[in-house]
């Protein structure tokens, strides 16, 4: 052919061709590739998904990030009034909240049912602090409580301790001795209570309501906020009649109560059911906590 008579045309379509060559070369090495990355991404995609856990396996990660989270940290405050403890609420006009501890004892785990029980005929709402040992002790009991919505169950700890994360005591009761130890106590009640009533619980409460501020985080950290009181209406079930009476009749709105209802011997029924009516006549409602506390 005519074309190829000249040298110059032919080795610039040659040059052409052969840059054609190259390019489809290159396209189809960079496809490969492509695919190849993409294979490897879906395999590490794969692997690094984790298989659904049981429940197990989640809480003991939450510890595990708990206790990473305050390993070295030393607590400087304790006491009932610890930074970050709630001790009353904000009120919508006159409203008051009846705490009831039920702690556990050595020689009787029963109950004030008679407290309850007007509590209940009288659908007054309350807020009742459980421990984890005298629930399993009053399985039944609490069954028959948590049926009346005016009663809302929170934690008072699995063995009633104080809560502590360097082993401090508090009415000669000893309390926890690490972070390890709070996260059991706090933890393993609240699955025993959610288990017994069906309900998370949202709110903890020490044994004796003592605490320094890496109990305060941790019971945050597992999603209960601390709260103890800004009334003690019986003084640890210690009161009479007629002072416990005269404490609750100078209670303000805003203030959390707090009663025992593991004393059934003493006079908390008594002093509470004759105080109620005076103080609904006075004006106050009373409260549930998770009403007033978000
Ligand atoms: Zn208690």
């Amino acid at each position: 052919m005519k074309i190829f008579q000249n040298k110059y045309l032919l080795l610039i379509l040659i040059g052409i061709i052969l840059i054609l060559v190259l390019m489809l070369v290159y396209l189809s090495f960079r496809g490969r590739k492509d695919k190849v990355n993409q294979n490897l991404q879906t395999t590490a995609t794969v692997d690094i998904v984790p298989s659904p856990s049981p429940t197990e396996s989640s809480v003991a990660t939450n510890k595990q990030e708990i206790l990473d989270k305050y390993a070295g940290r030393e607590a400087q405050e304790w006491g009932d009034s610890t930074s970050g403890v709630i001790k009353d609420f904000t009120a919508q006009g006159k409203q008051i909240a009846l705490t009831l501890d039920a702690c556990p004892r050595s020689t009787d785990q029963s109950f004030d049912k008679r407290l309850i029980d007007y509590l209940a005929q009288n659908n007054i709402p309350a807020t009742l602090f459980i421990s984890g040992s005298w629930a399993e002790k009053n399985r039944e009991n609490l069954d028959e409580i948590v049926k009346n919505p005016n009663f809302e169950i929170e934690n008072h700890g699995m063995d009633h301790k104080p809560c502590s994360s360097k082993g401090e005591s508090a009415f000669g009761v000893k309390g926890t001795e690490n972070v390890s130890e709070i996260y059991d106590e706090i933890e393993t009640s609240a699955n025993l209570l959610e288990e017994f009533t069906g309900k998370k619980v949202k709110f903890y409460r020490s044994g004796t309501g003592y605490a320094d501020e890496i109990c305060v985080g941790v019971a945050e950290d597992i999603g209960e906020k601390v709260v103890n009181w800004s009334l003690a209406a019986d003084g640890g079930a210690t009161y009479s009649k007629d002072k416990i009476e005269s404490l609750l009749d100078q209670i303000e709105s805003g203030q959390i109560a707090i009663v025992h209802m593991n004393h059934p011997e003493g006079p908390n029924a008594e002093a509470i059911i004759e105080s109620i009516p005076k103080l609904q006549s006075a004006g106050f409602d009373f409260v549930k906590l998770e009403d007033v506390i978000n």
